[in-house]
């Protein structure tokens, strides 16, 4: 459905091939429900997903749940909902870290037994201070030659209940001098009495993630486990997992990392988002100007334009930051093709057009979209008041201005051409109130017949037919492309102008409507799926109609 720009996991992809024709494509998906996805994971996801679609193989989703106090059923269902709307299926390939608990136990007793692995009953805060440094070695811990029966006993008992949180650890037993610190005796299981969203007291060990992984891997069949940078230097842990357990394991995964996906103004760490959420900086996890896919979908961005961005992005191997411009982008370029037109007046300006009938009605024939007449046509009314954009109308205009001015002609979208006579003021504040305008009756559809030349088109909406919206209009929700970046704190950097409310007049038409839709020469707009209703509509602004950021 997009077309994929090659990058360097589909090299080593086609590599792998040539040499095996037999290898297959089987990635996975792996988020931790401890929160909403966001735009990074889109790209994460797309890479997942596109992959083994283009290569006949299949993605897993795999929910990696083995942190039970962070993690619940509405993370789970949310993720699974963001997913299935950026248009990805896992078939019957949903999975869980969490049904894997049994399998990782036993393979954690099997390490017990190869000496590859031993319980420890040093505290956090001795491990830390054993660990070493990047230039010196850290220090064995005193239970590291432990016998393998006792060790066994210890973590039989672990897992039985035996002991308190923090008492003991399991850890690998791999090299405490190794330039590596991830090599260090990692920890692999933990204790901890946390009921679990899915296992709920069963277990009082957990799996940590970098045992976990590799394992849960190996036993989905996974050929290629794609994750971002950060994990580079978890790969030889990685594959000592894998090397230690290869005869009891399916299969051989490989991990491959790529640059995550870092998004000028906004924020990505799930941490910060969740802050935002907690301190009210933004009204939940789907407020639209959240760089969440519900925040997103709310917005109106469509799923499609969300594919585009990080089809365009690509897949490398050193991180960078991607302009929200770009994102902005894919989205301006779908909806100018899907997004039906309409008028609304988002800042109204009375216009009284005293040559036409007070009793007259006209309904003229509009399309829906200028470039598809496959869209089709609405009808739109008209009367002797209307009103238009306040910015349409300049009193003493420049002369490129082709808006209207006092004497100047205009050309109402789907309607006549109509002159400023006279503009109408309040007396005290000298604030235009009103305009009175007169209409050319034979312009309808049709240039002046004398042969004079009016450039501007404005929109408008019918006085006596217009509806009342609430139209809200969003801008970044930091100020700044790196928030943080150069003194303390992140929410110091909040666009305190990231939401804008506005009462616009909408034409009749839109009331009904729901969707996106390009209010003409304003942007794109979303019919709000939570607050609108049809008595009193609500539109988000998705995005305006040109980058209005670049300079
Ligand atoms: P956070 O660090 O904010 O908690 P995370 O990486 O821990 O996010 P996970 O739920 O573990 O979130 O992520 C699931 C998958 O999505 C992982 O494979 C991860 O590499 C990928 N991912 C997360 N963030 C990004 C990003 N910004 N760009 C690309 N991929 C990402
Ligand atoms: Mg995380
Ligand atoms: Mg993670």
């Amino acid at each position: 459905h997009y077309t994929h720009a090659t990058n360097f996991i589909r090299n080593i992809i086609e590599e792998d091939r040539a040499a095996d024709s037999s290898r297959q494509v089987i990635t996975r998906f792996p988020p931790e429900p401890n929160g909403y996805l966001h735009i990074g994971h889109a790209k994460s996801i797309c890479l997942n997903f596109g992959l083994a679609a283009d290569y006949g193989g299949r993605c897993h989703l795999r929910l990696d749940d083995t942190n039970p106090e962070k993690e619940s059923v509405e993370y789970a269902e949310a993720i699974k909902d963001a997913v299935r709307w950026l248009g990805f299926q896992w078939g019957e390939h949903l999975y869980h870290a969490s049904d894997y608990y049994e399998q990782l136990y036993a393979w954690a007793e099997a390490l017990i037994e190869r000496g590859k692995a031993f319980v420890c009953s040093l505290n956090a805060e001795q491990m830390r201070e054993m660990r070493g440094t990047l230039t010196e070695p850290g220090r064995e811990s005193p239970d590291r030659d432990r016998p393998v029966a006792e060790n066994l006993d210890l973590f039989r008992r672990m897992r039985a209940g035996d002991f308190a949180d923090g008492a003991y650890t399991l850890r690998a037993r791999i090299d405490m001098a190794s330039p590596n610190m991830n090599l260090r005796d990692p920890v692999i299981y933990r204790l901890q009495r946390h009921n679990h969203y899915r296992t709920g007291d069963a277990w009082c060990i957990y799996p940590m993630y970098d045992y976990a992984h590799p394992l849960s891997d190996a036993l989905e069949g996974v050929t290629y486990s794609l994750c971002t940078l950060e994990f580079e230097d978890h790969r030889p842990l990685y594959d000592w997992f894998l090397e230690q357990l290869a005869d009891l394991l399916p299969a051989r995964p490989r991990q491959i990392e790529f640059a995550r996906l870092n998004l000028a103004y906004t924020v990505m760490s799930k941490r910060k988002l969740l802050e935002l959420v907690r301190e009210g900086h933004v009204q939940g996890w789907d407020d639209p100007r959240m760089p969440t896919l519900v925040g997103l979908r709310r917005r109106g961005f469509p799923p499609a334009a969300i594919r585009a961005f990080c089809d365009r992005i690509g897949v490398g191997k050193s991180d960078g930051w991607i302009d929200m411009g770009v994102l902005e982008d894919c989205v301006r370029q779908e909806l100018n093709e899907t997004a039906p037109r309409a008028m609304a007046v988002l800042d109204p300006l009375k216009v009284v057009i005293t040559s036409y009938p007070e009793q007259k009605r006209e309904e003229f024939d509009a399309p829906n979209h200028p470039q598809k007449p496959e869209m089709g046509t609405r009808k739109v009314p008209f009367c002797r008041e209307i009103y238009i954009e306040r910015s349409d109308f300049m009193e003493d205009p420049p002369r490129k201005f082709f808006r209207l001015g006092p004497g100047r002609e205009v050309r109402l979208r789907n309607g006549y051409i109509i002159r400023c006579d006279e503009v109408v003021k309040d007396p005290v504040s000298g604030e235009v109130t009103e305009l009175r305008c007169s209409h050319d009756p034979d312009t309808l559809g049709a240039n002046p017949k004398d042969g004079r030349k009016v450039k501007g088109t404005i929109h408008w909406v019918s006085a006596r037919h217009a509806r009342k919206a609430q139209v809200r209009l969003y801008d970044r929700l930091f100020s700044v492309p790196h928030p943080g970046q150069g003194q303390s704190d992140y929410r110091q950097d909040l666009n305190p102008d990231s939401l804008q409310l506005c009462s616009a007049l909408i034409e009749p038409s839109l009331a009904a409507g729901q969707g996106c839709f390009q209010f003409e020469r304003t942007g794109y707009f979303y019919t709000d799926p939570v607050d609108s209703r049809p008595e009193t509509p609500v539109f988000n602004r998705v995005v305006t109609l040109r980058d209005t950021w670049a300079k």
